[in-house]
């Protein structure tokens, strides 16, 4: 019954770590939100909306008031320019903006380039544009590629290169001399770029987000994807932007006014405020996550699991193999069972998952998560790792 083109992908791993999660009582340190809300503002302004009747059909392409509001703030953090009538659009979610660039630029004979491990939406939206998604990979432990692969895998036929900075799962900030690098090629091969900078806040000093827009010849050839999601602990609101030059936003908008048409009008209202918030809100959201961060790494680090420090987004990618080696996937579950922590394979941000897992031995956990959380995580490592290790027939 099921349309052929879909028969490779699967209910995605978080969906299934989540329910084994809760099965087995775990702590949940799998599926990538926050277990905390974003500011009360935000709130009160959504419910204000609601209650002074703005709950029609907003402009399919966001509300002028948040395009402005989307405007300003990448003005003021990175310099850049976008007219808010015709260059920014709002999208519900980062990922339906990630659908719509995808599908709104390619077609069949085109080919779309991306980092492998990748979000997972990416092989989807690329499949029902009709393109072909080819993989350059990030190399752990450090994740950083190889330039003559990336070369390699361009061809006249390459349409867009998706980069996803800060990068989910591996935490990886893209260094500038990298994004010289791949801006170079995209104009040496005229073609376009998609940023998925949905954790642009969530970067740890030293290390510094770098919008690729921002290097020179490249903004007319850059679609900026970002969300409110992780910007504003608010990850069931999916209001998420794109800010391109006006023909790349034709484009886009289109697919968007054929299947959302618009994101919820209230919603869109409460950011509004979110992103008019000051700065010192920004610095606040960094400071809590920092310090999880730092309790997430050394709580690994004592059980035994490698891990390098993320420089970005709210994850950490483990290595396992000194505890178990076994495939990440096999890993993930056994956690999740006998030590009450779920987590996600690393293996299911590749091409092909079952062939990654048989060598990956990497998962990755989340520190969107508070303090309590982690500390109830620690408590579960204390009290079953070392049996459950002890039990398991290596
Ligand atoms: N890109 C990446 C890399 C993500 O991790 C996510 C959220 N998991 C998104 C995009 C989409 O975010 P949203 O749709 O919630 O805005």
């Amino acid at each position: 019954m099921q349309a052929s083109r879909w028969q490779k992908f699967e209910i995605s791993i978080f969906s299934k770590m989540s329910q084994l999660a809760q099965t087995y009582q775990a702590v949940n340190l799998g599926q990538g939100f926050p277990d905390f809300d974003g500011p009360q503002q935000i709130k009160e302004a959504a419910i204000q909306a609601i209650k002074s009747n703005k709950n029609q059909y907003a402009p399919s392409f966001g509300i002028l008031e948040l395009r402005k509001a989307i405007a300003d703030r990448q003005k003021d953090n990175f310099s850049l320019d976008y007219n808010p009538q015709d260059e920014v659009t709002v999208f519900s979610g980062g990922t339906e903006a990630i659908f719509c660039t995808i599908v709104g630029l390619c077609q069949a004979g085109d080919e779309v380039i991306t980092f492998e491990p990748f979000y997972d939406s990416y092989p989807a939206a690329t499949m029902l544009s009709g393109a072909v998604l080819k993989t350059v990979s990030l190399k752990a432990p450090n994740w950083s590629f190889d330039i003559a692969e990336l070369k390699a895998a361009i061809t006249p036929k390459t349409k867009l290169l998706l980069l996803n900075t800060p990068n989910n799962p591996t935490g990886k900030v893209f260094k500038r001399e990298e994004l010289v690098q791949i801006a170079q090629l995209a104009k040496d091969h005229d073609f376009y770029v998609m940023t998925d900078e949905v954790y642009e806040e969530l970067v740890y000093t030293p290390a510094r987000h770098i919008p690729i827009a921002t290097l020179p010849g490249m903004k007319e050839r850059t679609i900026l994807v970002s969300s409110t999601s992780k910007t504003f602990s608010m990850t069931g609101w999916k209001i998420g932007y794109a800010m391109a030059p006006a023909a790349l936003t034709k484009a886009i908008r289109i697919p968007h006014q054929f299947t959302v048409f618009c994101s919820a009008t209230p919603l869109q209202y409460g950011m509004i405020t979110a992103l008019r918030l000051s700065y010192e809100y920004y610095h606040l959201l960094r400071d809590e996550y920092a310090e999880r961060r730092v309790a997430l790494y050394n709580l690994l680090i004592d059980q035994g699991f490698q891990c390098l420090m993320p420089e970005g987004t709210y994850f950490i990618v483990a290595n396992h193999k000194n505890l178990l080696d076994i495939p990440d996937n096999e890993f993930a579950i056994w956690l999740t069972k006998e030590v009450g922590v779920a987590c996600i394979p690393v293996s299911a941000f590749y091409a092909d998952p079952e062939k990654a897992s048989a060598t990956s031995r990497y998962v990755r956990f989340g520190f969107c998560k508070d303090l309590q959380t982690i500390a109830a995580a620690a408590e579960k490592f204390k009290a079953n790792m070392k049996p459950a290790l002890a039990k398991h027939p290596k």
